[in-house]
């Protein structure tokens, strides 16, 4: 018998463990619709007897071993402190035997020898994917369709530097099936978005006004042979098109063309672990990397509005201001008298105080540029 011909829709690896081959998320997701029961994906919740009784049904056991299995599996029988005591949910023990207390010890631990102590952020950071966790909407129309797929991409940082060539993604987003690529670009946060490029000494109060986001509104992704641009705005220019070009002169393969706000990752063909790029400001280029693609689970966050939903942030250490170290740097100035090297770099206060009088008006010879660091958006 001849072997059947395998199913494109449905995720083959390409490498081993890497990637997958090219399949369409909308097929895909039907896939799984037309293999599944309703209530699979379904965000009822059933109660206890009932998941009981199915899963006894589906395991071919029977009610007294069901019984046991109850009793010998509940989170009661999971202890390591005696009975009639209430343990202290904040103190690990010393010499913990459950698996998870000896990790947590262990870090404790660490953490003490190295005297770290966790700040708001990392307190944040650590709370941002649980927060989030089976959340439902206050307005039952906000809710995530049943059936709906949920990607799970991760942003990287731009490659610009070696420094950032082997850290973990900068965020990790999930994103519904019906999401537009626009909307991916509107969530990823890149710090040459809010560069403001310009000598202000004269005038430091119109800096803001020059950010590159408002300026350069052109973007491209390019996945699969497409290069989605933003054409939301009449300033957006086609910036893929130089490329597009290169390539049909010196005979490649041809790429295509799209408007990313017109396109949901429903409509795309990708591959899982794959990187793609996000190319914004003329050259920041950024990789991006699909890792999951999955039906939404009653556990998700179910609440529409929080999407695209950050479930990770790097953090990277942010540049102080020379005088005060205690500010993030906003300002650099050059053939500066007043500051200690060349370039020096300011907080907002320490540079408008050092460098003009209380009317605003410039004191001695410098250059002022305003200064992004990559860390304002931590
Ligand atoms: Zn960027
Ligand atoms: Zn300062």
């Amino acid at each position: 018998m001849a072997a059947a011909e395998p199913n494109a829709n449905i995720p083959d690896y390409e490498h081993t463990e890497v990637n997958t081959k090219p399949f369409h998320i909308d097929s895909f997701r039907q896939e799984w619709l037309n293999r599944l029961k309703p209530s699979s994906y379904s965000f009822q919740q059933q109660d206890e007897d009932t998941f009981h009784a199915n899963f006894a049904e589906e395991m071919g056991v029977r009610a007294e071993t069901m019984a046991e299995l109850k009793s010998v599996c509940s989170i009661e029988s999971l202890r390591c402190h005696p009975k009639d005591q209430k343990p202290n949910m904040e103190v690990v023990p010393p010499d913990p035997t459950l698996k998870t207390l000896i990790q947590r010890k262990k870090r404790q631990d660490h953490r003490a020898s190295l005297k770290i102590t966790k700040n708001r952020h990392d307190l944040y950071a650590d709370e941002l994917e649980r927060v989030t966790v089976g959340k439902k909407p206050e307005e039952i129309t906000d809710i995530v369709p049943e059936g709906e797929v949920i990607l799970v991409i991760n942003v990287y940082y731009p490659a610009v530097a070696d420094k950032f060539a082997y850290t973990r993604p900068h965020m990790t987003l999930q994103m519904t099936g019906s999401h537009s690529l626009a909307e991916l670009r509107d969530a990823i946060c890149c710090s040459s978005d809010l560069q403001v490029c310009g000598e202000f000494s004269n005038t430091p109060d119109v800096a803001p006004a020059f950010i590159s986001k408002d300026h350069y509104k052109s973007a491209f992704f390019f996945f699969e042979g497409v290069f989605y641009n933003d054409c939301r705005f009449p300033e957006c220019q086609d910036i893929s098109v130089t490329t597009v070009e290169w390539l049909k002169a010196n005979n490649f393969p041809p790429c295509t063309q799209a408007k990313m706000e017109d396109t949901r990752f429903t409509d795309l063909k990708v591959k899982v672990g794959y990187p793609y790029l996000y190319c914004h400001q003329g050259d920041c280029e950024h990789l991006i990397i699909i890792t999951d693609i999955r039906l939404a689970h009653k556990t998700d966050c179910l609440d529409r509005a929080l999407y695209p939903l950050l479930t990770h942030k790097h953090r990277i250490t942010t540049e102080k201001c020379a005088v005060c170290h205690l500010f993030i740097g906003r300002w650099f100035t050059t053939n500066d008298e007043f500051a200690p090297s060349d370039p020096c770099l300011f907080c907002d206060k320490c540079f408008r105080m050092l460098h003009y009088d209380p009317e605003g008006n410039k004191l001695g010879d410098f250059l002022a540029y305003p200064y992004v660091d990559r860390g304002a958006f931590n």
